[in-house]
């Protein structure tokens, strides 16, 4: 079987890029190794200016003007008139997405794993029956995730890697809060996101600051100090790559965590994959398209990942988050500016 456009992994970033092609007239076929679409370990934050424009209002679970900011020498509360991020089931927004880009005309097949690829067809696996079957194609979208079969391919690796260790606890809470700390999270932070009728509640870090075990450890630790006792629930971790290395590889692409898109700083990753989705859509249906999008989103990344670099410095870090939070409390500098919003 030939098909234009095939996409490994119905992610945000497979789903936007195959709801663009099919606006455009171009035919696809997402691969997703899952059943169901849309569940995925995440805090589920998304940026308002960023992804307000994609994503309708009523999709929020909660969305919030204010947030609050400790370090270890500050507690801050910042309040703008609207709000700056709200919190997103990823089942749903999965779902959300995967039915636009049906009723625009994209195919889907869940329970399919890309297995092996070659010049210009891939081997797939049917996980219920486990028949396997070659797809030929004119163009390839690895929008397979962090540890991505198209990018291997590719030969490319994945050095830089961020660790997200997320639990999902039943209940309320008013307040979407930042927690940084250079001794238990390096130069990340944990954090504590509202959603209808839970909360997340964990940490990120990059692993080359801090390794998997010791910041599970740490998150639970000072979790304590906040009144949550994680122990007795289940944590669920993943690594965000954000070791971004090209997105056109002529007939193949790589968009989202695949491409390492992802934000190194804060572990971002839902904006720039669906970004880095739509343009890839546009750049197979046009090869001339203008790729300025992309090279905001690109220096954007190159942003976030010098900050990460400087920030490997413990004292710097320390330094920067009492400045950082310093300047936000003072509206010297905008939320906004840490985002990936283009
Ligand atoms: C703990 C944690 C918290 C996070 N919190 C946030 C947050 O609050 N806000 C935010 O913006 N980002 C957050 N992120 C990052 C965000 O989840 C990712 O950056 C984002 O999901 C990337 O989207 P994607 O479409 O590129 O890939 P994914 O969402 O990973 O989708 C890839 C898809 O490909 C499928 N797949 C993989 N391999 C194959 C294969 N061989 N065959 C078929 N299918 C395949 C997978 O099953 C998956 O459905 C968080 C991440 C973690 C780990």
């Amino acid at each position: 079987m030939h098909i234009h456009t095939l996409i490994i992994g119905a992610g945000p970033g497979g789903l936007a890029c195959a709801h663009t092609l099919a606006k455009l007239g171009i035919k696809s076929l997402v691969l997703e190794r899952k059943q169901v679409i849309g569940p995925k370990v995440c805090a589920g934050g998304i940026t308002w200016s960023g992804l307000i424009s994609r994503v309708p209002g009523n999709l929020a679970e909660r969305s919030f003007p204010k947030q609050y900011i400790r370090t270890p020498l500050q507690n801050v509360c910042i309040n703008e008139p609207t709000p700056i991020i709200a919190t997103v089931n990823r089942k749903k927004l999965g779902q959300f997405m995967a039915k636009k880009a049906l009723a625009a005309g994209a195919t889907l097949r869940t329970g399919v794993m890309a297995r092996k690829i070659s010049t210009s067809s891939i081997l797939i696996q049917d996980r219920a029956s486990n028949k396997t079957e070659w797809l030929s194609f004119d163009y390839l979208v690895g929008a397979d995730g962090s540890s991505s079969l198209v990018r291997r391919h590719l030969g490319l690796a994945s050095k830089r890697l961020g660790i997200g260790i997320n639990y999902q606890i039943p209940g309320n809470i008013d307040k979407m809060e930042w927690h940084l700390n250079n001794t238990l999270f390096g130069n990340g932070y944990a954090w504590i996101f509202p959603h209808s009728k839970s909360f997340s509640i964990g940490a990120y870090a990059v692993r080359e600051k801090i390794d998997a075990g010791r910041l599970k450890n740490n998150l639970i630790r000072w979790a304590a100090t906040q009144g949550h006792h994680l122990e007795k629930h289940t944590a669920r971790a993943e690594y965000i790559n954000y070791d971004f290395q090209g997105w056109n590889f002529g007939k193949l692409f790589l968009i989202g965590d695949a491409a390492g898109l992802a934000s190194g700083l804060t572990g971002e990753g839902i904006y720039p994959a669906i970004l880095s989705g739509e343009q890839v859509a546009r750049t197979i249906a046009d090869t001339n398209h203008n790729s300025a999008v992309m090279d905001s989103l690109i220096r954007n990344h190159a942003r976030h990942s010098q900050m990460v670099t400087i920030t490997k410095n413990g004292f710097l870090n320390s330094i920067l988050a009492e400045l950082v939070t310093l300047g936000l409390r003072s509206s010297m500098i905008k939320f906004k500016k840490l985002e990936m919003a283009v």
